[in-house]
């Protein structure tokens, strides 16, 4: 399957080239010929299998040649975060580039209102934003709906987890009902088939990959630890090692995130945190640095992460374990982006049991215990996955816990030798 088969608008086409695209990934081959007939849709799939192209494209092709109807958004695309939102602004752009007439407005909570209000006062195509902040320009009438063709909802599991659906619903409904929907998630469990059922229509529904074969390219490993000092000494020696290209290290507080960053600055690592408590700039000029590799560690909160695509990132290091299970999958998917293989690494001690268990039950797949040499726990801790039992969860219909693996017999940790993986990261072209 080739681009050029999908008969989307030549100008398209070429943008796509141009970003070094050769074929659609298999999201986009299925989501975009589903789009340009009309359809809603409904996509479940992993992290980094290109679901901003697979709505993107469609969308733009649209716009670009059906006649603008008025004033006011034609495309509207929710999303849970700033860093998601801006990574959407920036698809448009580089998607859009041959579309001179198609305009993009961007609404973010924490940036100053002078600049949006004045930008929402020229006409304008696309409109990315998130929740909180397009209910308050509806609110005092800067923004209207009236002309939305598309709703995108993109990762809308994480919309609801943060407590949107409200919010989600009233702007849906400030929309009309003769829009296309389009609905993202990287689960699909009961809350989102509610959402989906009282905004879609009919959808086409597009699984792409389980949770368990999209990881595939993902090494998960498993690192026991006594102690917070045993746990430090570990990322320590963890960072020192000369595969890792760039990672990310998961705390569970804001707090921590500063006081970890702080301490790898201080030893050395050119490592800074990222957080929901920095301001906008701040926050950009960090994932600023990231991208273009003047940090090696980036230290972080679950929300602040949410949708980070950095090819570089070749580890992902959970320091404390994520509270929610689907955090894990989210966290896990910052690495291994755009066909790369990635190592996710987690640090749990014993305390850590129950949450282990619910994240493999979660996934479906037990998690590899791992020890280096020197950095052996001292107590031999049993495996959680032998108990590990599909859960509730399992009963949805996409749920991975289904064909979920054997546990192996050599997951005793202690006696386990440490397995090397020395695939190169490889870094994307262009
Ligand atoms: P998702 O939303 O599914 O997590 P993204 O839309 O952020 O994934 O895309 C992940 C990465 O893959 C991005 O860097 C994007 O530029 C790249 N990408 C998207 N489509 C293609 C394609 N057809 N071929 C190669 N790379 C692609
Ligand atoms: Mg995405």
């Amino acid at each position: 399957m080739l681009f050029e088969h999908l008969n989307l608008d030549p100008r398209l086409l070429s943008a796509v080239t141009e970003a070094g695209y050769t074929e659609p990934t298999p999201v986009q081959a299925q989501a975009i010929p589903a789009l340009l007939t009309g359809s809603d849709l409904m996509v479940t799939s992993r992290t980094g299998s290109g679901k901003t192209a697979a709505f993107m494209l469609p969308a733009l092709h649209r716009l670009a040649t059906r006649p603008l109807s008025g004033k006011g958004p034609r495309l509207l695309i929710l999303s849970p975060t700033r860093e998601l939102a801006s990574q959407i602004t920036e698809a448009a752009k580089i998607y859009g580039k041959n579309l001179k007439q198609v305009r993009t407005v961007t609404l973010l909570g924490g940036t100053p209102y002078p600049v949006q209000n004045r930008n929402l006062a020229r006409p304008y195509d696309i409109l990315v934003a998130t929740p909180g902040r397009l209910l308050d320009q509806m609110d005092s009438r800067r923004v209207d709906l009236s002309q939305v063709e598309m709703l995108v909802l993109d990762e809308a599991d994480r919309m609801l987890d943060m407590g949107f659906i409200d919010d989600v619903k009233r702007i849906a409904s400030a929309t009309p009902i003769t829009r296309q929907t389009l609905m993202f998630s990287a689960t699909f469990d009961k809350p989102i088939a509610r959402l989906a059922e009282t905004l879609l229509r009919d959808p086409v529904r597009i699984e792409a990959t389980s949770l368990k074969a999209a990881h595939e390219n993902i090494d998960q490993r498993l690192h026991y630890v006594d102690n917070l000092a045993h746990k430090n000494r570990l990322l320590a020696h963890l960072l020192a090692d000369v595969d890792l290209n760039q990672a990310i290290i998961f705390t569970a507080t804001k707090r921590d995130a500063d006081l970890l960053a702080d301490d790898l600055s201080g030893q050395g690592h050119s490592a800074a945190a990222l957080h929901g408590d920095m301001h906008q700039g701040a926050r950009n000029r960090t994932l600023d640095g990231l991208r273009h590799g003047r940090l090696r560690v980036l230290v972080a909160t679950d929300v602040a992460a949410r949708g980070i695509d950095v090819p570089g990132i070749s580890h992902v290091i959970n320091y404390d374990l994520p509270k929610v299970a689907e955090d894990y999958v989210h966290r896990i998917g910052r690495t291994g982006r755009a066909g790369n293989k990635g190592i996710a690494i987690s640090l749990a001690s014993s305390r850590d049991f129950l949450q282990l268990q619910r994240i493999e039950r979660f996934t479906g797949k037990s998690i590899d215990v791992h020890t280096i040499a020197g950095f052996e726990p001292r107590m031999p801790i049993r495996p959680p996955s032998r108990s590990a039992r599909p859960g509730p969860a399992s009963k949805g219909r996409s749920n991975p816990a289904q064909d979920r693996p054997q546990h192996r017999e050599a997951r005793t940790p202690w006696s386990a030798e440490p397995r090397q993986n020395k695939a190169p990261i490889r870094k994307r072209a262009g």
